[in-house]
């Protein structure tokens, strides 16, 4: 008998990654788009467009589940508000389950990425697990007693606004807080500290880099990282930290068993994670702290496309 298919979408923040899943989560067509700028109705079309492309390469899927980078409400599957795309307050269930034809689930974006991990990555055999997605910003979602927990609405898991510094810098986006966690160790803030880095000693490669107007960003400083160069360490390092201090709180108040970290980020892996547990090691309660391993995810990126498909395969989980 043919594996069961669905289509997985995880619509992130700068970018739109899917593909046809089967039950097995082995990804039989992927398809990428970028949004540079669209506003919702191109965002919305740019969604259906690709919902549409994959589902031409393998015809015959069930349904089609999304992972969004939105506060979404659980019984009516709307996007209430969304931190950096342009897709607040759509009814984005009804609305592509009417345009695409098709049974639709949608949760955000991390809720999702967990799910992939705890079912069949990183996390699997755990019933306690948090994860954060480094990215544009930061995204968290979490599984209590082998389930997800999505809070009163579906809102939960928000982790990238757990606020570290209280006087600390603005949260970019519509997000009103000051000195969030996704300020100081997000995938954008590791290029944030690295351009401060470069403008300090213009002499350093990363210096000559933005001498030259080149745009530094995370993916370059880890890239430079893996080389050697010893200031694209630090900066990696001085980011881990901060993420080790996010992390204290979340070990401590909520006892996991397996932290998640996920996101474009973890290309840095041990370069950013090492810190980040040493941090956890030193300042969290201890039984927490012994209690809990930091892990990266399994799926790299693809975590939040295979959860969409997780939860299409379930049926809403
Ligand atoms: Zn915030």
């Amino acid at each position: 008998m043919p594996s069961r298919r669905v289509i997985g979408i995880d619509a992130g923040g700068t970018k739109l990654l899917g593909g046809v899943v089967d039950g097995e989560l082995a990804v039989h067509h992927r398809v990428h788009r970028f949004w540079r700028g669209a506003d919702r109705r191109e965002t919305l079309d740019i969604v259906a467009e690709a919902v549409e492309e994959v589902r031409a390469a393998a015809p015959g899927v069930e349904a089609v589940g999304f992972g969004l980078p939105s506060l979404v409400d659980r019984e009516t599957g709307t996007s209430v508000w969304s931190n950096h795309l342009p897709i607040e307050n759509v009814q984005f269930r009804d609305l592509m389950s009417e345009r695409l034809g098709l049974p639709v689930y949608v949760d955000n974006d991390v809720n999702t990425a967990v799910m992939a991990e705890h079912r069949h990555g990183a996390a699997r055999g755990a019933d306690h697990v948090v994860m954060l997605a480094l990215g544009t910003g930061i995204g968290g979602g979490l599984v209590f007693d082998g389930r997800p927990y999505r809070g009163a609405r579906g809102f939960a898991g928000e982790l990238g606004h757990l606020v570290v510094d209280h006087e600390g810098e603005e949260c970019p986006g519509a997000c009103p807080g000051r000195g969030c966690l996704e300020v100081l160790a997000s995938g954008t803030a590791i290029g944030v500290a690295a351009e401060r880095a470069a403008a300090a000693t213009p002499t350093s490669t990363l210096g000559r880099r933005r001498a030259q107007g080149g745009e530094i960003t995370g993916g370059l400083v880890t890239e430079l990282a893996h080389d050697g160069d010893e200031q694209a360490r630090g900066v990696l390092a001085e980011v881990g930290r901060r993420l080790g201090a996010g992390l204290t709180g979340i070990v401590n108040a909520l006892n996991p068993e397996v932290v998640v970290i996920g996101g474009g980020a973890v290309a840095a892996g041990d370069l950013l994670l090492d810190c980040a547990r040493e941090v956890v090691r030193e300042r969290a309660l201890p039984p927490c702290a012994d209690a809990v391993r930091i892990v990266p995810a399994r799926f790299g990126e693809e975590s939040g496309m295979l959860g969409a498909a997780v939860l299409a395969l379930e049926g809403g989980a």
